[in-house]
């Protein structure tokens, strides 16, 4: 695996690939790696030639500073790990080469009603802070294909429409998304269960146990009271929710009243002694 922490260098690899009439597939992480994160590397194996990942602590998608500050970082057996599984390239750029002119310029992205609701009113600027990183990347590598986790939902909605806002940039590039990758208790792998210590680890798997339980008993009607009993659930056994959510699953659309045939997608966020938590579950349509 090739190490690049300079644009110029990585650039110049590209070319030579592109050259070669290889693909490239894209990885952007934010490091402190699980086998979630190597389960999109292996995703890009499959579908380009050529894989790049970058480790890029991106300081202004962090709404709270604390958080920033504690983001783990484990860089050496992240390079182990991204050698092992096969990784040609690793972007390892410091702030300074990612926002030469000492921050990101002051562009605004038009995400509409989706940076209105769950993680865009609970962690304002938060996805302005991720389009801005995300485009700079995708202007670094133009790869073929973007492997994006389910874990982070409202992400992926959120870099499809960066996207379309990209224009003939943006419709060069695939999106994959890849289901998300859980600890034995079902608890979704995330760098943040770091922070963790043994006894939240295994409680913070209540969250996915939430998920399949709305999933068993929900009903046509209306929602809330299934909300209602989740919420409860996490507060009695020391949570701190911020939301227990169902919503459209293709524009994250709140629905208060289910037809029984809408795809949902159930999404709860909620801290556990400081550490926030998020997670996510597909409900399909009711087979007749
Ligand atoms: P992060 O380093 O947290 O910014 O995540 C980098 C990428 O890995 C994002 O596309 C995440 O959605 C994805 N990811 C994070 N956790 C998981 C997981 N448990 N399973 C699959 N993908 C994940």
């Amino acid at each position: 695996m090739i190490l690049f922490k300079k644009i110029t260098d990585l650039r110049n690899w590209l070319e030579s690939q592109r050259k070669n009439g290889k693909s490239i597939g894209f990885v952007p992480t934010m490091g402190a790696l699980h086998p979630g994160h190597l389960s999109l590397i292996e995703t890009s194996l499959n579908k380009a030639a050529v894989t790049v990942c970058s480790i890029f602590v991106n300081p202004t998608q962090f709404n709270d500073p604390a958080d920033f500050s504690k983001y783990p970082v484990t860089i050496e057996s992240d390079i182990e790990l991204l050698e092992a599984a096969g990784t040609m390239a690793l972007f390892l750029p410091d702030v300074k080469e990612i926002y030469p002119n000492g921050g990101p310029a002051s562009k605004k992205y038009d995400l509409g009603y989706l940076e209105t609701v769950l993680d865009g009113s609970s962690r304002p600027g938060h996805f302005q802070g991720v389009c801005t990183v995300v485009e700079r990347l995708l202007e670094i590598v133009e790869p073929d294909h973007l492997m994006l986790g389910q874990k982070d939902y409202q992400q992926c909605l959120v870099i499809t429409r960066l996207l379309e806002l990209m224009g003939d940039t943006g419709k060069r590039i695939q999106i994959h998304i890849c289901p998300t990758l859980r600890e034995k208790s079902g608890l979704a792998m995330s760098s943040r269960n770091m922070r963790l210590n043994m006894a939240d680890r295994e409680k913070a798997a209540l969250i996915h146990q939430c998920l399949l339980q709305i999933r068993n008993e929900l009903e046509a009607g209306k929602l809330n009271n299934i909300k209602q009993k989740i919420t409860a659930i996490l507060i009695s056994q020391g949570f701190r929710p911020d939301y227990v959510e169902l919503a459209n699953a293709r524009n994250l659309t709140l629905t208060e009243v289910w037809d029984g045939k809408e795809e949902l997608v159930a999404l709860i966020a909620a801290f556990l002694s400081e550490v926030r938590l998020i997670d996510n579950m597909l409900i399909q349509k009711a087979t007749e």
